[in-house]
């Protein structure tokens, strides 16, 4: 790159530096996104880099192949229906220590050797998630719904300058937990701190008309979703994160973006140059790339 590029690059995203400063941006790390080493170092420096240009971040991650792994050393079985995992005693016991513990613990361990100062927490604490076991047709087991967020903990901590990561696990009020599915999460965090974006990092470029073309609907009007997801094109772990966005929206959250956690630096790219990736989900105009 000669160095007009380099300082044309660096003025185009001068503009977007400005405007974000202040701006509150809750980011969902999904479990799947956080396979690599590299990418995962990446969006964490992302986080820290957003914080450095002043802006709040909230990072609330997975955990389902951490999950499922230890799982499987523990030989406990568990399915997934509808893109929600069936969750037992024995599978809620593994889900609270492996997310609260283990992928929290490396995640804010990470972010300290970046130079970023993070707090780790689980959902429980500061009743951040205030949960009751999820009604439904299927018996999920400990899934719990969100009746209840709580954001003043977490808007604390930003103010005091910290980055708040968030494990998805809530609590009723018998002092059950519960797992709650890592989109539903960040869509109510989202909410709870009344942020101005909420970017859903995922494994795959956006949601896509057929995941094996990778045609991805780059604009996504929220009054599609129904006949999207009648027709199956939202099928699997889109299903929650679909809708988790819908809520996301309908909360007050203005922009809510879908996009590809796998490449590495894709969250400062998408912010802070004019290019977009990934599906962006919204309430104005007709949606983009759709193949009814
Ligand atoms: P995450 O850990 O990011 O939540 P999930 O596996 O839960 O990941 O959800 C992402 C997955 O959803 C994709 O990898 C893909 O297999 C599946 N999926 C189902 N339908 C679609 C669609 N229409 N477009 C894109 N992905 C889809
Ligand atoms: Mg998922």
């Amino acid at each position: 790159m000669d160095l007009q590029t380099k300082i044309a690059t660096l003025m185009e995203a001068i503009p977007a530096i400005k405007e974000l400063k202040g701006k509150t941006v809750v980011v969902k790390f999904g479990g799947n996104a956080m396979i690599n080493e590299e990418v995962k170092n990446a969006v964490l420096e992302d986080a820290v880099i957003m914080q450095a240009l002043g802006m709040k971040v909230v990072l609330s991650h997975g955990g389902g192949p951490a999950i499922n792994d230890m799982l499987g050393k523990l030989g406990i079985e568990s399915e997934f229906i509808q893109g929600l995992r069936v969750t037992s005693k024995d599978v809620i016991d593994v889900v609270e220590m492996v997310l609260a513990g283990k992928v929290n613990g490396e995640l804010v361990r990470r972010t300290i050797a970046l130079g970023g100062k993070p707090v780790g927490v689980s959902g429980v604490s500061g009743r951040i998630y205030q949960c009751e076991k999820k009604q439904s047709e299927i018996d999920y087991g400990f899934v719990g719904e969100v009746v209840g967020v709580d954001g003043e903990s977490l808007v604390a901590l930003m103010d005091a300058g910290f980055i708040p990561i968030v494990a998805p696990i809530g609590a009723d009020n018998q002092g059950n937990s519960y797992n709650i599915n890592g989109d539903t999460a960040a869509a109510a965090l989202a909410s709870a701190v009344k942020a101005d974006k909420l970017v859903v990092l995922t494994d795959i470029e956006g949601l896509c008309n057929d995941i094996k073309l990778r045609d991805v609907i780059s604009y996504l009007n929220i009054k599609d979703v129904p006949a999207l997801k009648e027709k199956g094109t939202i099928a699997g772990g889109m299903i929650p994160k679909v809708d988790s966005c819908v809520d996301a929206i309908n909360s007050g959250v203005t922009s809510v973006h879908i996009m590809d956690g796998r490449q590495k630096h894709s969250l400062l790219f998408e912010l802070f140059s004019k290019d977009s990736h990934g599906t962006v989900i919204g309430t104005e105009g007709e949606s983009v790339g759709i193949k009814w």
